[in-house]
């Protein structure tokens, strides 16, 4: 077969027989193909190749593995994560075991600052934030809780993500930091989104500034780009960088399809688009050693298009004589990075799910096939319960 008779043989059973064929003797077989080289992509691949001792295919259209939690060394050589700051914290043993196969890990505790009428204060609000905004000099977490029982306002029914601040910290804190960053991040009032989104930042008492209080806190001592390449890194498993995987379904025979790109799209937007929110970042390194005093500062005034900046080096425990710093500046336009909680979204998502459930041979799961906001640790917590389910359900298919 040459290049002619091939083509003409695929172009002619695509018209008879669908899209499926190319002549048998030059289709790759491999047991799974998986859409995504990101944490959900990586940890089946692992677990399918490592585990279950399967032929795997893993596809990106990004020319990289790692998904949004990607890191390259800049133009100066500082660690940076393309596609905006990735902390790791958790509270699973197991997903922190799990990883730890691929990875030494960097103690690191997140703080961030958010900047406020030119002072910076810790956000999580906390006893130094009000302290410091207000001029108090609130003593211990009973007058902190006592100030902020006087400002919070009682809403019956907590449903929105403006209804969750101002029933904790009222409406002069919801405001200074909560209405303006939020209308910003998601392009909607905070009275337009689901509860959960502003419920994810605490409000605290004491002077804790840690932004998480998970059990593990901890940085991959190389780079997540590093621990990435340790997961995948397994005979069975090939690797097709920068490919459409509608591109690679055609050349290939495939027992099962691991899809970790957006529900929508795989479903060619029958039922409407799946909104996404996406960010632009502007990337710069800086002649000076640091540029900020904590890994990020956030920015909750409206009228400052950033919702933060993020110091690299703070994360990474680089140490070098510049330093690198990202904007993010939210937008509706661009690569999906979140999913938009809110009832209509979820709705029109039950409907792509349901279709998901019917189709045969595809397994979807990652923050994007499955619509949830969920940090790295519940991508790999979820990738791998979806696999014990894929071993548990190939087991009973096995039993005679
Ligand atoms: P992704 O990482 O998005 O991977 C999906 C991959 O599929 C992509 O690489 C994409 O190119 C590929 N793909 C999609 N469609 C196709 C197709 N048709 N063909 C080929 N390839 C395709 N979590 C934390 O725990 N801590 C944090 O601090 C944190 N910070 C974040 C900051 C930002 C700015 C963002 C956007 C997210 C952050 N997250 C954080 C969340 C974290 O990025 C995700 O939980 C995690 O990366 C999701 O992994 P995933 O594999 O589901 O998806
Ligand atoms: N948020 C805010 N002000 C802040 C920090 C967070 O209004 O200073 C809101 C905002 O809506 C944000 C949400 O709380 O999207 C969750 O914050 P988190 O830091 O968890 O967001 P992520 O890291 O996922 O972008």
């Amino acid at each position: 077969w040459d290049r002619t008779q091939t083509a003409m043989a695929t172009e002619i059973d695509r018209v008879l027989n669908g899209k499926r064929y190319a002549p048998a003797a030059k289709r790759e077989r491999y047991d799974t193909l998986i859409v995504g080289a990101g944490f959900a992509g990586a940890v089946l691949a692992e677990r399918l190749a490592n585990d279950s001792g399967q032929r795997v295919l893993v596809v990106d259209r990004r020319p990289h593995i790692g998904g949004n939690a990607y890191d390259e060394h800049d133009a100066a050589g500082v660690l940076i994560h393309r596609y905006g700051p990735h902390i790791f914290h958790t509270n699973s043993a197991d997903v922190f075991d799990y990883l730890s196969r691929f990875t030494a890990w960097r103690p690191y505790e997140h703080r961030v600052l958010a900047s406020v009428d030119d002072k910076l204060v810790p956000m999580p609000i906390n006893r130094t934030t009000l302290n410091d905004l207000y001029g108090l000099s609130l003593k211990d977490d009973a007058e902190a809780a006592a100030f902020l029982a006087s400002r919070a306002e009682s809403v019956e029914d907590i449903r929105t993500s403006e209804d969750v601040v101002v029933a904790a910290v009222g409406r002069d804190l919801y405001e200074t930091f909560f209405r303006g960053y939020t209308r910003k991040q998601w392009g909607l009032d905070p009275s337009e989104l689901d509860r959960a989104v502003t419920a994810r930042v605490p409000t605290r008492t004491s002077t804790d500034d840690r932004y998480f209080t998970d059990t593990f806190q901890a940085m991959p001592a190389n780079g997540y780009t590093r621990m990435f390449e340790a997961m995948l890194d397994h005979p069975g498993i090939t690797l097709d960088l920068g490919v459409e995987y509608r591109d690679v379904i055609d050349r290939i025979d495939v027992d099962h399809i691991v899809f970790t790109g957006p529900i929508d799209e795989y479903f060619d937007f029958r039922f409407g688009k799946l909104p996404y929110r996406s960010l632009q970042f502007r990337h710069e390194t800086h002649d000076v050693a640091q540029f900020q005093p904590v890994a990020v500062v956030n920015y909750p005034d409206e009228a400052v298009p950033q919702t933060r900046i993020t110091e690299y080096k703070h994360l990474t425990g680089q140490l070098h004589a510049k330093t690198s710093i990202s904007y993010e500046f939210p937008s509706a336009e661009g690569d999906p990075y979140y999913p938009i909680p809110r009832p209509e979204n979820q709705a029109l998502f039950k409907r792509y799910e349901a279709l998901a459930d019917a189709e045969e041979g595809v397994t979807f799961v990652g923050r994007l096939a499955t619509y949830r906001y969920y940090n790295m640790d519940q991508v790999v917590g979820q990738a791998l319960a979806t696999y014990r389910r894929m071993v548990a359900k190939s087991a009973v298919l096995e039993t005679p």
